[in-house]
């Protein structure tokens, strides 16, 4: 079967067909259009923008994934309209041509020279069309929805609503394990190569979806059983990145912008004043001058807070101008970078020390709730999801506290109670059980952590819920149910 996923919560507008046979998968198209760099100008997401650029690219985009799908005589172009039809060419447009994309018919009346294949439409193609119906910004949510009840009402296929942080949690499932290369094919992108087999994950899975507009630790117990276990209070991780990036000047995404401030300044550290043996040993001590809060990491509870950071991040820049050590009033990038001397020199360093500080406060916070969260309900799975889960820095540590979870315990565990000091080594001693033996961690490819369409149709065939498309409404609040 394929499905047809359709994506537009937020400022990417994407759209993807997924196949799948028994227990294997093809990605047959993946396309995103981003307007990262129209929302840059602004340092965030504008809705009205944002809407306005889903409106102007859902048709182009659909148009692209459904190339990967038909034969290519099906998408007709000018140049074989005019061999095909010869004078009546003139009256097909573009958008004739990409009428009959989408209906297999000629709206013309006039049957085209075919050829065996081009018999087939898009609507004998796709079995089911599936949308985020939300959370998201409304009138973003709004254009992929009529996008999808136009294409369901037309190809009189059914609708399958999806939750946007459900579907991050299944950008888990299109982790490719086995790559075939066909060599005949006409490999376009990276998806038409990949047949891959759903991965083996094991429930209960504690997820961690972390994204621009979410913090979330859900627990999934099976396929469309999820229960929320923890959330932010106020900022999500991604807004705690971007808020922070636009402070320190170093613009819109501040997620990636923040992570290669970081590795300059953990790279000028393993180079500058490292001896040659500890080089050697790869053993660094990247102790920062700056210290920022870890908010709630010693809570009772699995709930997280980010607005405090992006506060103490604020009141050390501020600090730092009126120490006079090299910022002046205006701390955009373009002054910094323009300063001299010194004064440049060590502006530099505090904007990459700060940067390494923020990615670090960020990452203690999220790895440890989680894994904490892990033990507590005894889960098997450890899953990322979200945009910051692209996060090099996150990964690693990841992989490394999984790791460590799994050496064999040199000295008994020393249980400790949530809200101590110390916990995270109490936990790390706590979960040397045979269930932490097996659990499993798994982290979607990064181009599968910002928003895409694939997660919205493996979400779909994992939790096919079909409605007619006039029942289908998106939902800014939607909550995971
Ligand atoms: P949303 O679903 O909320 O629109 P996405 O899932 O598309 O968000 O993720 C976008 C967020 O991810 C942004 O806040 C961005 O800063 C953050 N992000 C992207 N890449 C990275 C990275 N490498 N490190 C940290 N954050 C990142
Ligand atoms: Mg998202």
């Amino acid at each position: 079967m394929k499905i047809l996923g359709i994506e537009t919560s937020c400022d990417e507008t994407a759209v993807a067909i997924l196949e799948i046979q028994a227990s294997t998968f093809k990605i047959v198209s993946n396309v995103v259009s981003s307007q990262v760099q129209t929302h840059a100008k602004y340092g965030g997401v504008v809705p009205e923008v944002a809407a306005r650029k889903h409106a102007e690219n859902i048709m182009p985009v659909i148009i692209e994934a459904l190339k990967d799908v038909l034969p290519s005589q099906i998408l007709f172009t000018r140049r074989k309209f005019q061999r095909n039809l010869g004078g009546q060419a003139k009256t097909w447009g573009s958008k004739s041509a990409f009428n009959n994309t989408l209906t297999g018919v000629n709206p013309n009346g006039v049957a085209p020279v075919r050829t065996r294949q081009t018999t087939k439409s898009a609507a004998s193609e796709i079995n089911a069309i599936a949308v985020t119906q939300g959370p998201g910004l409304i009138t973003s949510l709004r254009v992929g929805a009529e996008a999808a009840r136009t294409l369901s009402c037309v190809w009189n296929k059914p609708l399958i609503p999806i939750n946007h942080v459900i579907a991050h949690i299944y950008s888990n499932w299109l982790t490719p394990i086995r790559e075939i290369r066909n060599p005949k094919s006409e490999i376009r992108n990276k998806s038409q190569i990949l047949n891959s087999k759903f991965p083996n994950i094991n429930f209960p899975a504690l997820c961690l979806v972390v994204s621009g507009g979410h913090t979330l630790l859900v627990l999934m117990k099976n396929h469309g059983k999820f229960e929320i276990v923890g959330q932010t209070l106020d900022d999500a991780a991604g807004e705690c990145f971007d808020k922070t990036a636009k402070i320190l000047g170093l613009g819109y995404p501040g997620g990636p912008a923040i992570a290669r401030q970081a590795e300059q300044w953990k790279s000028a550290q393993t180079s500058v004043g490292v001896s040659a043996s500890l080089r050697k040993s790869k053993i660094y001590n990247l102790k920062s001058n700056i210290q920022l809060p870890r908010p709630m990491l010693n809570s009772n509870d699995f709930n997280f807070s980010f607005s405090g950071l992006k506060t103490a991040v604020l009141y050390k820049m501020r600090d730092m101008k009126s120490a006079s050590c090299g910022i002046g009033a205006d701390m955009s990038a373009e002054v910094l970078t323009k300063a001299e001397g010194t004064r440049r020199f060590t502006a530099s360093i505090f904007i990459n020390q700060m940067a390494y500080e923020i990615q670090n406060a960020i990452i203690d916070v999220l790895v440890a709730k989680t894994i904490r969260a892990a033990k507590k309900y005894n889960a098997k799975t450890i899953m990322l999801g979200g945009g910051v889960a692209a996060n090099k820095e996150l990964r690693k540590r990841f992989q490394e506290e999984i790791q460590n979870l799994k050496q064999p315990p040199h000295s008994p565990p020393v249980p400790r109670q949530v809200g101590e000091q110390g916990e995270i080594e109490g936990v790390k001693k706590q979960n040397l059980t045979i269930t932490n033996q097996q659990l499993k961690l798994f982290m979607p490819e990064t181009s599968y952590c910002t928003d895409n369409a694939a997660m919205i149709a493996i979400a779909a065939y994992f939790n096919p819920k079909k409605i007619s498309w006039k029942d289908f409404e998106p939902d800014p609040n939607l909550m995971i149910k």
